[in-house]
């Protein structure tokens, strides 16, 4: 075998599929992994974890689970915010404000009142930098969640 086929790659441009990470009282359930979590880039086998119809696969780790309910959860947000500009209304429901500003995270509109001056990520390509940023109360709320691995 040649030494060309074994050029090393940065770890995570390529992600093997290894037994199961999944941590199980003292150590890693170890059973044959069938995908890589695409939330915390851990192997899970079929145990502990689901492939999906939609191509989502996702391990059974609680964060991980939950991270899947939120995305889920904000999809219907981002549609109930985006059928509440198109009535010129702000996406905070109950509020009849004329939105003034975005949320730089959804991309909803919403009155001053109800958007927050924060400093967000902002990912391009490898770099994250800081920026100021309007919020919204949701985004806000989610950022707990998606900071932890
Ligand atoms: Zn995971
Ligand atoms: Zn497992
Ligand atoms: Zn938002
Ligand atoms: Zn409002």
């Amino acid at each position: 075998m040649s030494s060309a086929q074994w050029k090393a790659v940065p770890a995570r441009d390529v992600q093997v599929v290894t037994s199961c990470e999944v941590r199980q009282r003292f150590r890693n359930c170890g059973q044959p992994g069938i995908a890589i979590c695409q939330y915390c880039g851990q192997s899970f086998c079929a145990q502990h974890g689901a492939r999906l119809a939609d191509g989502q696969e996702i391990c059974s780790r609680s964060t991980c689970q939950r991270k899947k309910a939120d995305l889920e959860r904000h999809f219907a947000y981002k549609e109930g915010v985006g059928r509440r500009n198109e009535e010129r209304r702000c996406g905070e429901a109950d509020c009849d404000e004329w939105p003034g500003g975005q949320c730089s995270k959804c991309g909803g509109l919403f009155c001053p009142r109800h958007l927050e001056q924060r400093e967000v990520e902002q990912r391009r390509s490898a770099t994250t930098t800081r920026v100021r940023g309007s919020l919204c109360r949701h985004c806000r709320k989610r950022r707990n969640l998606w900071s932890q691995v």
